[in-house]
């Protein structure tokens, strides 16, 4: 299969890409580590006029310990993610989420920006950054913002990002306390996507019970989501296997309209958050006791 012909643009500075963006609108796309955009033209569903290669720009692969929290080059790899000693030490969660991904071939070109921003329903990545409550850091013509985890997810395949603008990084706060993470995957056996794919971050206070926690889900639904209603049932409590089950049960029901393909039924994805978020949270709190 082979694209629609494109001209290739290739900036050496973030202000170039942008005034490149600002020049070609709609009819051009970034290129990061191009495994969601390349299959996407070469079967014709996406057709930019102009790639504008993000990968001759220096100082955005990165990852970086930063006032509490852990700051995340967007063109760093899954790879980078997977084999981070700093991310493995202060947030396994990503470290995990990202060894999750596809094979090595995928997770030594595809960066966290292009997945995050790409969003696809069964991407890993997405799960992780809402549990950890993360902010995305965006520039383009108008100066830079941020914008936080919960409110980047629009809808399937859509973020807050703008055509003009391009994700630079990923700031993620550590929990405070005694914090234990776990990333559990059902994946898809063909494509390893995720079918369903839960994030789970708990801190617990001095007398044992859940002082935080923060849940999120991806593949059940078209976007990914946090489980709040789960979230709230188990703070100021204890983590018994029936706190953490009934938990699991909200979560499960908090998906209003999961997926149904060919891969997986409706009811058969509810049932794999449900189980997938009582695992999570087990190894979580199993983690943060240490
Ligand atoms: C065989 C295969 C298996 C896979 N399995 C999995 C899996 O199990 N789990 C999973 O999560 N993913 C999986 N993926 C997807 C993979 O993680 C991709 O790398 C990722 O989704 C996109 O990242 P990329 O760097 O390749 O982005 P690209 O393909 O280059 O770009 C994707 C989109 O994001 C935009 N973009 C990229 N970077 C930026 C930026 N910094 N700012 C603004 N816009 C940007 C592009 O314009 C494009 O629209 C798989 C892919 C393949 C080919």
């Amino acid at each position: 299969m082979i694209p629609a012909s494109f001209e290739y643009e290739a900036p050496t500075t973030l202000d170039e890409a942008i005034r490149l963006l600002q020049q070609h609108g709609e009819n051009a796309k970034l290129l990061a580590g191009g495994h969601s955009l390349i299959p996407l033209m070469k079967l014709r569903l996406a057709q930019p006029g102009v790639l504008i290669d993000l990968g001759r720009i220096p100082g955005l692969a990165y990852i970086q310990e930063r006032d509490g929290s852990i700051a995340i080059g967007a063109l760093s790899t899954h790879f980078m993610l997977e084999t981070s000693d700093l991310l493995k030490r202060e947030l396994p969660l990503v470290a995990e989420a990202a060894a999750a991904i596809g094979d090595v071939q995928v997770r030594n070109r595809g960066t966290i920006g292009g997945s995050l921003v790409h969003a696809d329903p069964g991407a890993d990545l997405p799960a992780v950054v809402l549990a950890l409550g993360g902010t995305l850091v965006l520039r383009g013509p108008r100066g830079e913002r941020t914008v936080s985890a919960d409110e980047f997810f629009v809808g399937m395949l859509t973020t807050a990002v703008e055509p003009d603008e391009v994700l630079t990084e990923i700031r993620l706060p550590k929990l405070a306390g005694r914090a234990g993470y776990a990333y559990q995957k059902a994946p898809n056996p063909a494509s390893g996507y995720a079918m369903v794919g839960i994030a789970a971050a708990v801190s617990l206070a001095t007398d044992g019970t859940v002082q935080d926690v923060r849940i999120g889900i991806t593949g059940a639904g078209p976007q990914p989501v946090r489980a709040r209603a789960a979230e709230d049932a188990l703070r100021g409590r204890q983590p018994t296997p029936e706190t953490l089950a009934a938990a699991a049960e909200q979560a499960a029901q908090a998906i209003e309209e999961p997926m149904e393909d060919i891969h997986a039924s409706a009811d058969y994805r509810r049932a794999l958050v449900r189980v997938h978020t009582r695992r999570a949270l087990e190894r979580a709190v199993q983690a943060a006791r240490g």
